[in-house]
Formats: C-alpha cells, sequence, structure tokens
C-alpha cells in the first residue's frame, strides 16, 4: 500500500496507524494541515473492504476539512480518523476509550468529533482519556452536542441560496428535492425542508431510517440506485461521498446538487462536468460546515446557540459569493472553492 505516492496525499503532514489487542482498535488519523489550528475533523466508523480504501477515505476527508475549516473561518486546520469496523471490533465503550488515548498521543495536533457511525455517546468515552475532543452532550446553552441538525441548518441555508440562484426562486415551496440518505444530517434536513414548503423524496439503505423519517415528514420513497437519477430540481447527497462521476452526471435530471456529504465528486474534473450541464453544485465543504462551526464553539468555548446560529447563517451568504462568480467567471463552483481555500491556508503559513 503506497502512502507517500497515494494519488490522495496531497502534502499530508502526518499520518497515524493505531492498532490496539485488546478491543481490536484499528484506526488512521490523517492530518492533512495545521497552518490555521490543529487537525479538526470527526471520526468515522466504517466496514472497509480493505485498508487501502480506509487511507484513501481518509486522506480524502483530511484535506476535505482543511479547506472546509478555513472557508468557514474556523481556527482549525484539517484532520480525519477512520475506525476500520469489523466483526472483529465491535462498537464499545472500550474501543472509543482506546482511539482516545491514540487521540490523546497526538499532544493536540488533531481534534476528533463524531462522524457516519459515531455519535455524541461515543464521544463521552474518547473524551475519559482525551481533552481534544468535541461533539460532546450539551450542557445549558452553550455550544455543544450532536452537530449533525447544525450541519442540516447550513445544508438548508445553501439550498436557499442555489434555488435562488439557479431557478430565481425566493422559497422552497413546492420544488421537489431527494435527499439521499436520511441518517443524521438527512433527516433534520428533510423537517426543515418539509416546513418550507418542499416535496420530498428519500432513500436510504436502511429500513429503520427510512421508517423514522416517514413518521417524520411526508415523503416518497425511492430506491437507491434511482434516487440519483430522480426528475427533481435539487438533489442532496446526505448518505456517502464519491457519488457524481463521469458515469452518473450524464444521467443526473436535477438543476441543483447541494446536500451534507463530503466529496461527493469523484474527481475535480466532475465539477466542470456539471458546470457543463447547467446543474449547479454547492461545494460540499462549503455547504456542509454547520457542524464544524458547532464543534469549534464547543471546543474553544466561550459561544451560544445563538453564536453557532449566526455563524452557521453565513454559509448561505459565501455561497451566494461563490455562485455569483461561477456566473461571472462561467467557472465550476468546485474550483472557485478549492483556490479560496489554498489561498487562506497559504496566507496562514
Ligand atoms: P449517518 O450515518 O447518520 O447517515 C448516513 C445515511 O446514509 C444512513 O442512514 C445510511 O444508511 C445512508 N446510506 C448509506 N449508503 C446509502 C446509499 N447508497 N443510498 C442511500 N442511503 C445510504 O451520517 P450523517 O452524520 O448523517 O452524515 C451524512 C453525510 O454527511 C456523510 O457523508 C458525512 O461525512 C457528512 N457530514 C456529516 C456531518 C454531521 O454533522 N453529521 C457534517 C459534515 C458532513
Amino acid at each position: 500500500m503506497g502512502v507517500f505516492d497515494h494519488v490522495e496525499f496531497d502534502n499530508h503532514e502526518s499520518l497515524h496507524f493505531c492498532h490496539d489487542e485488546k478491543t481490536g482498535l484499528k484506526a488512521i488519523v490523517a492530518v492533512h494541515s495545521t497552518a490555521l489550528g490543529p487537525g479538526a475533523g470527526g471520526t468515522r466508523r466504517w466496514i472497509y473492504n480493505n485498508d487501502e480504501d480506509a487511507l484513501t477515505d481518509v486522506l480524502r476527508l483530511s484535506r476535505g476539512m482543511t479547506y472546509k475549516n478555513a472557508v468557514a473561518g474556523l481556527k482549525f486546520g484539517g484532520g480525519k480518523a477512520v475506525i476500520l469496523g469489523s466483526d472483529g471490533a465491535p462498537k464499545s465503550p472500550d474501543l472509543f476509550r482506546a482511539f482516545g488515548r491514540f487521540v490523546e498521543s497526538l499532544s493536540g495536533r488533531y481534534v476528533t468529533a463524531e462522524d457516519v457511525g459515531c455519535s455524541v455517546d461515543d464521544m463521552r468515552f474518547v473524551r475519559e482519556e482525551t481533552k481534544y475532543v468535541s461533539g460532546l452532550p450539551q450542557s445549558g446553552n452553550d455550544a455543544g452536542g450532536d452537530p449533525s441538525p447544525w450541519t442540516a441548518l447550513g445544508c438548508f441555508q445553501g439550498i436557499l441560496a442555489a434555488a435562488e440562484a439557479r431557478l430565481g426562486a425566493d422559497s422552497l415551496k413546492g420544488l421537489r428535492v431527494a435527499v439521499q440518505g436520511v441518517g443524521h444530517v438527512g433527516l433534520h434536513l428533510c423537517k426543515l425542508l418539509h416546513e418550507a414548503g418542499a416535496e420530498l423524496f428519500i432513500s436510504d439503505v436502511n429500513k429503520e431510517h427510512l421508517k423514522m423519517t416517514l413518521d417524520t415528514v411526508p415523503a416518497t420513497v425511492v430506491p437507491p440506485p434511482e434516487l440519483l437519477f430522480a426528475d427533481v430540481d435539487v438533489l442532496a447527497p446526505c448518505a456517502l461521498g464519491n457519488i457524481l462521476t463521469s458515469t452518473t452526471i450524464p444521467k443526473l435530471k436535477a438543476k441543483i446538487i447541494a446536500g451534507g456529504a463530503n466529496n461527493q465528486l469523484s474527481t475535480p474534473a466532475d465539477g466542470l462536468r456539471l458546470a457543463e450541464r447547467d446543474i449547479l453544485y454547492a461545494p460540499d465543504y462549503v455547504i456542509n460546515a454547520g457542524g464544524i462551526i458547532n464543534v469549534a464553539a464547543e471546543y474553544y468555548g466561550n459561544s451560544s446557540e445563538d453564536d453557532v446560529r449566526a455563524d452557521v447563517g453565513r454559509i448561505k451568504d459565501r455561497l451566494r459569493s461563490i455562485f455569483e462568480q461561477a456566473r461571472e467567471t462561467g467557472r465550476p463552483t468546485n474550483e472557485l472553492a478549492d483556490e479560496l481555500a489554498r489561498s487562506l491556508v497559504a496566507a496562514a503559513r
């Protein structure tokens, strides 16, 4: 397995591999950049086909966090962790404690929180071993707790900005929105979209998540392989990444792609493919920054829920500015966002 010559390596500052024999924990932490602060990003627990897939995922996610944190104006660099799920290492308090000791051993180069496959509860066990963790149960009116509702709120704001820019719509009333994945982020987003009068189409591979969503909002269930190509105004990817490819893009019917999933584009060239089809793409790490904004507020302290709400509201303005530049220059939105992120990091070095 090549590391330094890995196609996603992109000048990562450090990579850390961890194994705990007692709990079976296998994890990788990638720290892409600490130019703007400690490498911060959640921990994903996932069953990967092989170690190579886990490495690719953590490298892509970690670079994405550098860009996300920079554009959101946070005092965080970029990092990410993956815990390799397997039957040999079931989720347990001890597994997360072992992971916490590993995070502590990095002496603050990396700050963790929850991501796919991990919860606020899991982070409590990480906290027993390290202070370099956020996304913990909220106390009072202070920022904290599950970041997903904040991610969903930012996505909702971003969908509003995209509908305005691409469709000239000043509300989501009557718009058809497809939400791929109704987990933590997707379910919260569905609630906000429903309240705003959108018509919902949803898919998930997890039947319980579908049921929970249908118990909350009216929606049409679409089989997972078909959801991407549904005849809708907006596609909101809220499952996993790597879904917008040279194969899928020609078949999309949505006019807007705006959702919470990380790494939606398979390659940067897919941003150009979307632009050429006049599909407005809200760069994933710009629109889905709500959760890390809340995580940063909790980590650094002295912020209330109202402060976080105001900061998440700025996602709409950032996207408006990117959409406007794209309209003026004809350049893909992902290129413009990457350029902005890289310039912010370079200025901090
Ligand atoms: P989650 O695990 O709670 O939800 C993901 C959902 O997607 C699950 O219900 C899962 O069953 C479903 N899913 C998986 N494959 C699917 C497929 N092929 N088709 C349809 N559904 C599928 O995770 P989450 O916390 O809601 O995060 C969702 C995405 O948003 C991830 O990409 C994550 O990295 C990203 N994200 C999350 C946050 C956050 O605050 N939770 C912040 C930023 C980005």
